[in-house]
């Protein structure tokens, strides 16, 4: 069986290193925000190019901390692709803020920024950008658009650690930025993460105390905060994997571009490379298919994993009853149609190459 995302094998890499820096943790005595948080912190924000890194307990958090230290809630308004994961429009929904969706583009998967524009209202305070599937989204309309209404960008970088656009790295592109490091992710820990990026001083500072509620030095708080702290525990070991990260970027682009390479398939429509190969970090691999389940029996039938990212969008979930009546036709369709094949660092040639095969000799 070819896994979808083998990741026993992932952190075996790092076993010894992780071994030690487990051990560093145990012997400190200190669990919470401490030295390797701090260390975490300032090594990502060197990373992403940013000022400030704030360490939080999941990249929900992370989406969710940004909203709230930006202040905004019930009547205010947040643009957001309708295609996203859940995660971004709970976030906005958490704070009482109302989620408006936008239509992505069919073949970048991104919102599309021509669309953004019709969507603005008066009570309009935000766009979250979704850099889908690892997929830097290009920024250039959407800040003109942010700048002349004067909204702030939000990111939602859980998908797309180290992708690049026009030089400056996810989680740089906007006002703030939100990580997680959910295992599963390019970047990973072993249990739940995330992190808020940003070039903000005062939102930064701001954040920085609510996720330890909301206090600036102990029993002293100046906000009704909350607890989202990232363990000493997970910081100690993104910073060993970190390093590996831009390297394991460059192995999971190898193989989209070998599968956009070899896999022709008239049923099969694949995802685009982009003119720059830096603004895809591929998270995901997902290739649409009119018959997609009879593609996913088939691939499991031939020992292949894989998963949908995502079978329903959030408007039509039961969830967003308020949403229901809303139509995004593109939205429903990709979720319709769409289909993750196997993409990973640890992925062997032989492995590729049998993904290949069977994707070409579906009928
Ligand atoms: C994973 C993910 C999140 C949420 O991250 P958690 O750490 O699971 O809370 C948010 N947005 C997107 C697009 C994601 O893929």
């Amino acid at each position: 069986m070819i896994k979808f995302l083998d990741l026993h094998k992932i952190n075996d890499r790092f076993r010894k290193e992780m071994d030690e820096a487990t051990a560093r943790v145990l012997d400190s005595g200190w669990y919470l925000l401490g030295g390797e948080v701090e260390r975490f912190e300032r090594d990502f924000a060197a990373y992403c190019g940013v000022k400030h890194c704030i360490g939080v307990a999941n990249g929900l958090d992370a989406l969710n901390l940004i909203i709230k230290a930006y202040g905004f809630g019930p009547g205010d308004e947040i643009i957001a692709p309708a295609n996203t994961y859940i995660a971004s429009i709970l976030a906005i929904s958490e704070n009482g803020a109302t989620p408006v969706l936008v239509e992505p583009e069919w073949n970048t998967r991104l919102i599309d920024a021509d669309l953004v524009e019709a969507a603005i209202t008066p009570r309009t305070k935000a766009i979250m950008v979704v850099h889908l599937y690892g997929r830097a989204v290009a920024m250039e309309k959407i800040r003109d658009i942010a700048k002349r209404h004067g909204l702030k960008i939000i990111e939602d970088a859980a998908q797309a650690h180290g992708a690049m656009y026009m030089g400056r790295r996810c989680g740089n592109l906007g006002d703030a930025g939100g990580f997680s490091f959910y295992p599963g992710k390019n970047l990973g820990c072993l249990g739940d993460g995330g992190a808020v990026t940003t070039n903000d001083d005062a939102l930064a500072a701001k954040i920085r105390a609510i996720r330890n509620y909301g206090s600036d030095r102990k029993y002293h708080h100046i906000y009704k905060g909350t607890n989202s702290r990232l363990d000493e525990i997970q910081a100690a070991w993104l910073a060993v994997k970190l390093p590996r990260l831009d390297a394991d970027n460059a192995q999971r682009r190898a193989i989209a571009e070998r599968y956009v390479r070899e896999i022709a398939n008239p049923l099969i429509e694949l995802p685009k490379i982009p003119g720059d190969p830096q603004e895809h970090v591929w998270h995901i691999f997902a290739v649409t298919c009119p018959e997609r389940d009879r593609l996913q029996e088939y691939l499991t039938a031939n020992g292949i994993q894989t998963i949908i990212h995502y079978p329903t969008p959030p408007h039509r979930q039961d969830a967003y009853a308020e949403l229901a009546h809303l139509r995004f036709p593109i939205t429903e369709r990709m979720h319709n149609e769409i289909i993750s094949i196997p993409i990973s660092p640890v992925m062997e040639d032989m492995e590729v190459e049998k993904v290949v095969e069977a994707m070409n000799a579906f009928r």
